[in-house]
């Protein structure tokens, strides 16, 4: 079937295995592009003189892939990296920085970062004035240990002059980073992003405060990033049931990111938890400095530990598309509807044997996984980067 009722496209991308969750649609079909824009899904499209066609026969196509958790504040922090290059490793449209800038420099992200990236760039402003600002190997001055730092009307006057770009606000509680405060520094970006009318989005690290006391606290719609961390401290008891408190928490609509990072990410948490039914909401890398080579590397990545932890590619795809454009409050993103950013990721499903590592040193055998072949932003091919650990190699060699 040749669909004409469609208006003139500038491209096709065609013949794959398109799945968009948000429309409950997974089906080989075509999808038109143009003018930066999804313009036409159709089961075949007529390839007109001039349109460019891109074969997808054999790949899956989904809506470009956000990652919730990064951190690209690129040079200027210590712990940033470059927004391109991971986002052409990991065929992520949409980075959204969490939290490397505060108040006192988030005008430099927006203008030396995010004004000349090729992904998408949005972020969560950290309810600290200077944002994380000594982070590194053997390095953690915490930003949120100090009250004075903690400006409730610094961070919702900035908030509110980029409303273009921030969206929510950002607290890392737990160890060195909140010090003695602890609660408090929770309460005071609360306030923060109920006045900015943000979610926000928390970081769960050592205890105190513990898991339980934190999501105790978070309003719906409220981000908890590191769900599936080690314990201490981690999301299920020691019979390896969910915590009471999340499941709480969830019920009242506050969402679970997964925020893979250096230090955030235990199989033996997040395995305890699926078993136990309860998925993340989204999936994100956390990836910065200390992470990048390992043991996150990057969304793509964090998605096939998942994949290989027993989570459906589907879920995955929503976890890692529309879910995150929910907990942003922006509906136009992560999706593939009529007039939608052609913003599109290509990807081949392998069978490939490959270790995993987590963040405690501990591995596991995967089979399947998501290889990059390339993505569209705002409707220009990008191929994707080599991702050199992901070359086969021998089962139980290290
Ligand atoms: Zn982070």
């Amino acid at each position: 079937m040749v669909n004409t009722e469609v208006p003139p496209l500038d491209g096709i991308v065609a013949g794959g295995r398109v799945i968009d969750p948000r429309h409950g649609l997974d089906a080989v079909c075509d999808i038109g592009v143009r003018d930066g824009r999804v313009a036409a899904l159709a089961p075949q499209l007529s390839r007109m003189s001039g349109v460019w066609v891109r074969d997808a026969t054999g790949a899956v196509v989904v809506p470009g892939l956000i990652d919730l958790h990064t951190h690209v504040y690129w040079k200027a922090t210590s712990y940033g990296v470059d927004p391109d290059r991971i986002a052409r490793r990991s065929l992520v449209s949409t980075l959204v920085d969490a939290g490397s800038a505060g108040a006192g420099n988030y005008a430099g992200l927006k203008d030396f970062v995010m004004a000349g990236a090729t992904p998408r760039m949005l972020a969560f402003l950290n309810i600290s004035f200077p944002g994380i600002f000594a982070f590194d190997r053997g390095l953690m001055v915490g930003e949120a240990n100090r009250l004075d730092l903690l400006d409730v009307g610094r961070c919702v006057e900035v908030a509110q002059r980029h409303a273009d770009t921030v969206v929510g606000i950002k607290v890392r509680l737990g160890g060195p980073v909140s010090g003695d405060i602890g609660l408090p520094a929770l309460d005071r970006a609360l306030a923060a992003a109920e006045a900015a009318r943000l979610p926000l989005m928390c970081h769960v690290g050592q205890a105190p405060p513990s898991y339980a006391e934190i999501v105790d606290r978070l309003r719906p719609g409220d981000i908890l990033t590191h769900c599936f961390r080690p314990s201490p401290n981690g999301p299920v008891d020691d019979r390896r049931r969910v915590l009471p408190a999340l499941r709480r928490a969830r019920e009242r609509g506050v969402r679970f990111d997964l925020g893979h990072g250096f230090g955030s990410f235990g199989f033996e948490s997040a395995e305890a938890a699926i078993a136990d039914g309860f998925l993340p909401d989204t999936v994100s890398s956390d990836v910065h400095a200390l992470s990048v080579d390992g043991p996150a590397f990057d969304l793509l990545h964090s998605i096939n530990k998942l994949l290989n932890s027993g989570v459906s590619l589907i879920d995955l795809v929503r976890m890692a598309t529309v879910e995150p454009a929910r907990a942003m409050r922006r509906p136009e993103l992560g999706h593939l509807g009529v007039g939608a950013p052609a913003d599109l990721a290509l990807l081949r499903v392998a069978e490939v044997p490959l270790r995993f590592t987590d963040a405690t040193g501990a591995t596991r055998d995967g089979v399947q996984l998501l290889k990059p072949l390339g993505m569209l932003r705002a409707g220009c091919w990008y191929d994707a980067e080599p991702r050199p650990w992901e070359l086969p190699r021998e089962r139980g060699r290290p």
